[in-house]
């Protein structure tokens, strides 16, 4: 039987776990990036991503996650490189603002994900790095941690390659329909992934970018204290922390500690803008160090990404057929919480691209909606 010809565009996280699934799959794929896979502006490329199966009330994703993180260890054992820590995952709530939280538990009980409810008290004895005065409760999953994420676009490349798939360089652009082009040629194969991750948008105005926005976020890493080990992964999890619009990462080797503060709707120009620290973020994080993390007051900042996260109104991903062109699938939208679940996702995209099954309704271009916080998997 002909082995069936696949292109898969974009070599993120997305791109990387569909190609080689497809591969195993028994396809002849080749993966095309404009730049080399692991480059800087792509949003797969920070140090280090966290993995949780907190999703609110969404039983989906805290499913995906959960046999994401089975194969994340599968995928540690069978390469020997160091993908995941299991720093567990502290999510913080806050007085009178806990119904994502509160969703979170009773999903977690009805999927049987192991978890810990901690007072203030608790949390100020088991990980006494935070600062919990007006947190009402948190959750802790033990079982959650952090990706190396660099490493595991490149391991994944890596397999991907030591399997057969090919990697190339190339930019592909879409003609006024759509239709995918390299080298000013239109894109000839059984199959062709659209895996480009926030520049989805721009290469297809018509099916993408209605519903889609792009948001940039800066992430600063702080120096741990020195001579103490206090905020380094081994005594320290990572966190969520929706009343201050926050998420974070211990130091994981010696990355230093990794606080996120997210101010809504920062734009960024994802082909031109110089990935530096914006003085508005770097204000934003020292205030709240100031107010959680008081032991890392005064320590400088060692380190910084500028990246992107490419939105869906309901923040579902989007793996879907092209309207006009049927052999060409969308696999992306990462609503900022893509990486964690690449093993799953990846696998999921590469048996649709296949047509061994149809895709799932939440992941269709049609139909989407804003979801309240309370609803929506990501608590935005
Ligand atoms: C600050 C931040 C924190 C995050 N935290 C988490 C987290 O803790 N946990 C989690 O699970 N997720 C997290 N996410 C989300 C996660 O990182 C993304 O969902 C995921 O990395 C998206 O991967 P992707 O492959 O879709 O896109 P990308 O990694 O951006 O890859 C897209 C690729 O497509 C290529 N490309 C683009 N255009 C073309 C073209 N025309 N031709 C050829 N190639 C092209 C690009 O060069 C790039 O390599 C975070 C994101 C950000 C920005």
């Amino acid at each position: 039987m002909m082995k069936a010809k696949v292109f898969v565009v974009g070599g993120g996280i997305a791109g990387a776990m569909t190609a080689l699934h497809l591969q195993r799959r028994g396809a002849q794929v080749t993966l095309i990036d404009r730049w080399e896979p692991g480059h800087a502006r792509a949003a797969s490329s920070d140090y280090n991503r966290v993995i949780r199966a907190i999703s609110g009330r969404d039983e989906f994703y805290t499913r995906w996650a959960r046999e994401s993180r089975a194969r994340w260890l599968e995928l540690q054992a069978e390469t020997g490189q160091n993908l995941m820590y299991e720093c567990g995952a502290l999510i913080l709530a806050t007085q009178g603002h806990c119904d994502w939280e509160d969703a979170t538990s009773e999903t977690f009980d009805r999927v049987g994900v192991p978890y810990y409810r901690f007072t203030p008290d608790d949390v100020r004895a088991r990980f006494p790095q935070f600062k919990v005065d007006e947190i009402q409760y948190a959750l802790f999953e033990p079982e959650a941690g952090l990706l190396m994420a660099h490493r595991c676009v490149i391991t994944t490349i890596d397999l991907f390659r030591r399997e057969g798939g090919i990697v190339k360089r190339g930019t592909v652009t879409t003609d006024t329909s759509e239709r995918p082009m390299l080298n000013g040629k239109h894109l000839e194969a059984d199959v062709i992934v659209i895996a480009t991750g926030a520049w989805m948008a721009e290469m297809f105005p018509r099916s993408i970018a209605p519903i889609s926005a792009i948001m940039g976020i800066n992430v600063l890493y702080t120096s741990t204290p020195d001579g103490s080990d206090q905020f380094d992964m081994e005594n320290m999890p990572c966190w969520i922390d929706h009343g201050q619009g926050s998420f974070g990462i211990p130091s994981s080797e010696g990355s230093g500690v990794k606080a996120a503060v997210v101010i809504p709707n920062t734009p960024i120009d994802i082909n031109n803008d110089e990935r530096l620290i914006e003085k508005q973020s770097l204000n934003k994080t020292r205030q709240y160090i100031l107010h959680r993390l008081p032991g890392l007051i005064g320590e400088r900042v060692v380190d910084s990404k500028f990246n992107q996260v490419i939105l869906t109104p309901d923040t579902h991903f989007i793996v879907d057929w092209h309207p006009q062109h049927d052999n060409v699938l969308f696999a992306g939208g990462c609503s900022g919480h893509l990486f964690k679940h690449g093993p799953v996702f990846g696998d999921f995209v590469a048996g649709v691209a296949m047509r061994d099954y149809g895709t799932a309704d939440r992941f269709k271009i049609a139909g989407r909606r804003k979801l309240s916080p309370k609803e929506s998997p990501s608590g935005r």
